[in-house]
């Protein structure tokens, strides 16, 4: 099989260092530590690099660089350790806020344009779950902001600066699987969307840097090629991914279309009202109100509006008011979001209040990694067991420094952090121009069958509506309030979806711009995770960040303080579990012991 595949689809071989999959704010990140390291190195992406899902970012980024007030590291550390609900590894966590300071001054030195404060310093504004004094204090400005457009502005910054390093560009090229030989990552294979052309990277480290799954969701803030295929490849090369059960929901996508309201308008001063005109947020965060973490608000918000409290003629989702802020900030601060206002809700911010209802935002599961990046393929016996040749960072790594709930803003400062340390690690590892064992006898197999059947498959379901069930069974089954009798349905829906997947149509044929065929790809890279996703969040029965189990409302430390590991052979899942890292990476500061997480 493997002659005739590879006489129809003739692989082109091409020889690096290291090869970067994604050209988000990690890929490119790492790409430039890595080319900057003298290593040669290529970086594949899909999109061209400047619309990767990292552009549409808004906020901010976080880091204690205590420009509006004070901040210290320490007291970052502590809010993302809470925010986390004590799933997050402390050490990882010590590794991101201490780091995060120094990644924001190199932005800027990139060239990023932040928002000033009046003394010309880099302008920071109040995101949920950001305060001073561990929690004591009041909150802190943390996020550091260019307008609302600070991932826009961060994704231009670092494909200037990576074009000034000596790195190869692959775009829009598809990669399809890993090439693996006896556990170690050996590169990728890629096709060239544009000719059909198929590639194999030959790499000493791979790294992915593929971004989140959120599109495996019916409404999602994310774009459309957030569909996970890193995680994808992973599961079939028969590696691990993690915490999958932890999906974020931000509390303000509009009303309909999905598209984000940055927390930076709640950050500015906007606050939820419900049906009544009330600013219920009082009554479930006292202190925090309309501030707390996201978990927090969502579930606030759809709480609200199942009690019949919610706004519109069906009281079905919440309002967010700007309007009573001063324009001039407006115009200042927040001039996308009221732009998207306008087009996605027809609403003039300054004068009316923004239909909002709780989105899929982010995935804290994915790809384990350590704080270098590295992937872990956890057994019993090595909880931390690395793939030698594999790492992964962004939003498609699940380091853990999120663990159950991410903080706004500790994204993105997640990406160029570890994006760093992989650029820093690798050439630790790998030496400049090391010779290459040949490739593995039928490495190809797998990807080119693969891309062979999904182009001539001729069942009978298409692969958008096979995406759609997928979508609305994990809307339905696996949203902001789970329980047994919901997650054991959505067991059985989402096992359908994956049946599907023998029976798929596709119609176009040809290897030229063939979209039919990569969502196709894409959809066979989301359905695992989708299943994932579901049977992880049955498994955990207790109530924890982001996955609220009525059934078992209680956070419970005793038997659940451990990540979810899991596994998919093409059919079922499988679960374990790895243990959280209750321990810093220095005694400059202490472990954070957990304790009840109110806002
Ligand atoms: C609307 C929105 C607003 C946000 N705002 C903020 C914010 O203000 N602050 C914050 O901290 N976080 C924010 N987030 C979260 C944050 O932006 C994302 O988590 C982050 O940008 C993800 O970056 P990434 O580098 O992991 O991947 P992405 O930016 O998603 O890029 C993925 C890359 O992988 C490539 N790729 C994927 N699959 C393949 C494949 N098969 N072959 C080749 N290439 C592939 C793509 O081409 C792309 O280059 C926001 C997210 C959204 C959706």
């Amino acid at each position: 099989m493997s002659e005739a595949l590879t006489e129809t689809y003739p692989v082109t071989v091409h020889t690096y260092d290291a090869v970067v999959v994604g050209a988000g704010g990690s890929g490119l990140r790492a790409t430039m530590g890595l080319a900057e390291s003298g290593l040669k190195t290529a970086c594949i992406t899909k999109v061209f690099p400047t619309r990767s899902h990292t552009v549409a970012a808004q906020g901010g980024i976080a880091a204690s660089l205590g420009n509006m007030g004070e901040d210290h590291w320490t007291w970052h550390m502590y809010d993302t350790v809470k925010g986390s609900d004590w799933l997050g590894d402390q050490d990882a966590i010590e590794y991101l806020v201490r780091e995060a300071p120094a990644a924001v001054y190199e932005l800027e030195h990139y060239g990023v344009p932040f928002s000033r404060t009046e003394e010309g310093r880099i302008y920071q504004r109040a995101f949920g779950g950001m305060t001073t004094h561990f929690g004591e204090g009041a909150a802190a400005q943390r996020t550091c902001a260019a307008a609302d457009r600070t991932g826009h502005a961060m994704l231009h910054a670092l494909y200037q600066q990576s074009l000034k390093h000596d790195s190869d560009f692959f775009i829009e090229y598809f990669a399809i699987d890993l090439i693996m030989e006896d556990g170690e990552c050996r590169g990728v294979i890629a096709m060239n969307m544009e000719d059909g052309t198929l590639h194999a990277f030959r790499a000493h480290a791979t790294v992915l840097a593929t971004g989140g799954y959120g599109r495996a969701y019916f409404s999602a803030t994310s774009a459309h090629t957030c569909t996970g295929d890193g995680g994808g490849m992973v599961l079939r090369a028969g590696l691990a991914v993690q915490d999958m059960e932890f999906v974020q929901f931000h509390p303000t996508g509009i009303y309909g279309a999905g598209v984000l309201i940055t927390e930076g308008a709640r950050g500015e001063g906007g606050y939820l009202v419900n049906g009544e005109g009330e600013r219920f947020m009082e009554r479930y965060a006292p202190s925090a109100k309309d501030l707390a973490s996201r978990d927090v608000v969502s579930r606030s918000m759809s709480n609200e509006i199942r009690e019949g409290r919610g706004v519109g003629a069906n009281k079905d989702h919440i309002h967010l008011h700007l309007d009573h802020l001063d324009p001039a900030i407006l115009a200042e601060r927040l001039p996308g979001i009221s732009e998207s206002a306008k087009i996605f809700a027809g609403v003039d911010v300054t004068r009316e209040p923004i239909p909002v209802l709780p989105t899929v935002h982010y995935n804290m599961g994915g790809i384990p990694t350590n704080y270098w990046g590295e992937v872990i393929n956890p057994t019993p016996e090595d909880q931390d067991r690395i793939v030698p040749g594999l790492f992964a960072v962004g939003e498609a790594a699940c380091v853990s420094v999120h663990g159950a709930n991410r903080l706004g803003s500790n994204s993105l400062i997640d990406l160029v952090v570890f994006g760093r340390a992989v650029g820093k690690r690798v050439p630790e590892l790998v030496k400049t121009g090391a010779t290459h064992k040949p490739l593995p006898k039928g490495y190809e197999d797998m990807a080119l069958g693969r891309l062979d059947a999904a182009r001539y498959a001729h069942g009978s379901t298409s692969t958008a509506e096979l995406r759609l069930s997928m979508q609305r069974t994990m809307q339905n089954n696996c949203a902001v309030f789970r329980t047994n009798e919901v997650l054991e349905e959505g067991k059985t829906l989402i096992d359908k979806v994956v049946g599907g997947l023998d029976d798929l149509k596709t119609s176009d044929r040809s290897l030229v711009w063939n979209s039919d065929l990569i969502e196709t790809l894409e959809l066979q890279n989301m359905v695992p995770q989708a299943v994932l996703t579901m049977y992880s969040a049955a498994n955990r029965k207790e109530s924890r960040g982001a996955h609220m189990h009525e059934d078992y409302p209680d956070r419970d430390d005793e038997t659940w303080m451990k990540h979810t590991a899991a596994w998919f052979d093409g059919t079922s899942a499988r679960i374990g579990y790895r243990e959280v890292h209750n321990y810093t990476l220095t005694d400059e500061v202490e472990y954070i012991k957990p304790k009840a997480r109110v806002y």
